[in-house]
């Protein structure tokens, strides 16, 4: 299987390409179910190589045995892109598709099931079942963060433990992955259960450990998280001493204010506050004309200019397909107000909605890809949805 044979597949074999693929040696890419003996089970000797058929049988492309460890679909890299690059070209066919799912789709159990069923393990002290990620470029962790950010409630069930503020990290004295957690109960009961003989040993290590899964709960500090991550550490090199800072600022820090409503407000919220502390602060409407002084106002709490996270197809109450990160940008308090229906001129109105689609690629994409055919232009089609 090539790149554009697997960027035909159905969504899931996607998922389970973009959480668990990585470089094989001989420069292809290798989507990599790994998986030892525990000490609660002997492993059978036939594990891997029925764990292999099953994986064959729900994703659609050819897993194989390895070695003792590892199980993988083999993904030939005939564009001779990087690891980073395909990962990418993925998330974006992901993106397309997110918007065409049906709504009773099981999203957050695929999803799920996809991210930590192939490499990850259970750490029964925590509670927590964990994935570690192994080579996380700032690109890739965004991609992540924004494809959890389209789940229904996934991203209550995680915990993201980063290990450039792990005290080993700093002292050099051990390093280990960043890891994204999820409640072990919540992960047993709604997605093992649920495909229990994908990995039959992984299923049964749970089974005999029924009693120690914990608690099923939500945690609150994802996009807390997620967003200081963003904003501090990726990317960068820490002394010792700023982590040790960092480390505190993040123990004292406020929660975001996220109101719940409804599901779909919730997940809106979360949206637009993500968008809000790690957009530019600039006008993608007027940034070209106008100083952001001249327009808004500087914030005592964060000493941040003001600016409104607009939905650019309009958000509608009862749709949640518009709500997702790349249908957001940010505009100043006079481009937001000015694209109501008849509040500005059209040609004022056009030229925003023009520099909304310029402003980031995946801003484009999504909007040309919810676009109906009978529109000639995507600007055309956000003009007529202004509300
Ligand atoms: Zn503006």
């Amino acid at each position: 299987m090539n790149i554009g044979q697997l960027l035909q597949m159905p969504i899931e074999t996607l998922f389970v390409a973009f959480f668990n693929a990585a470089d094989e040696k001989n420069g292809n890419f290798e989507i990599q179910s790994r998986y030892r003996i525990t000490k609660f089970l002997p492993l059978p000797a036939d594990s891997h190589k029925k764990t292999a058929q099953a994986l064959t049988r729900k994703y659609g492309i050819d897993f194989v045995q390895i070695n003792a460890t590892t199980i993988a679909a083999t993904v030939v890299n005939d564009k001779r892109i990087s690891l980073d690059d395909f990962l990418n070209a993925i998330y974006e066919k992901i993106i397309v598709l997110l918007n065409k799912l049906p709504v009773n789709y099981p999203l957050d159990e695929e999803v799920a099931l996809a991210m930590f069923l192939l490499r990850g393990s259970a750490d029964f002290n925590r509670g927590l079942y964990a994935l570690d990620l192994k080579n996380p470029t700032p690109r890739y962790v965004d991609n992540i963060f924004k494809l959890l950010l389209s789940s229904n409630n996934l991203i209550e069930r995680l915990n993201l433990n980063f290990r450039e503020l792990q005290p080993q990290f700093a002292t050099g004295e051990r390093e280990r992955n960043t890891q994204i957690r999820i409640n072990l109960k919540w992960f047993y009961e709604n997605v093992i259960t649920r495909y229990p003989n994908i990995n039959k040993y992984k299923t049964d290590v749970l089974r005999v450990n029924i009693r120690n899964l914990g608690e099923v709960h939500a945690y609150h500090m994802f996009e807390e998280r997620l967003i200081f991550y963003r904003q501090k550490i990726l990317g960068r090199e820490l002394t010792p001493n700023e982590i040790n800072a960092l480390r505190q600022d993040l123990e004292f820090r406020e929660p975001i204010d996220v109101v719940p409503e409804n599901k779909f407000s919730i997940r809106n919220q979360k949206i637009v506050a993500f968008a809000r502390e790690t957009f530019a602060d600039v006008c993608v409407g007027c940034g070209d004309r106008y100083d952001i002084k001249d327009r808004s106002f500087l914030m005592p709490r964060n000493n941040r200019y003001y600016f409104e996270v607009n939905h650019v197809i309009a958000y509608a109450n009862d749709s949640d397909a518009v709500d997702v990160l790349d249908n957001l940008v940010k505009l100043c308090p006079v481009c937001h107000r000015a694209l109501a229906p008849h509040r500005a001129f059209p040609d004022l109105q056009r030229h925003i909605i023009e520099n909304m689609l310029n402003s980031r690629p995946e801003v484009r994409r999504f909007v040309s890809s919810m676009m109906p055919n009978k529109y000639e232009s995507p600007v055309d089609y956000v003009f007529d949805r202004l509300k």
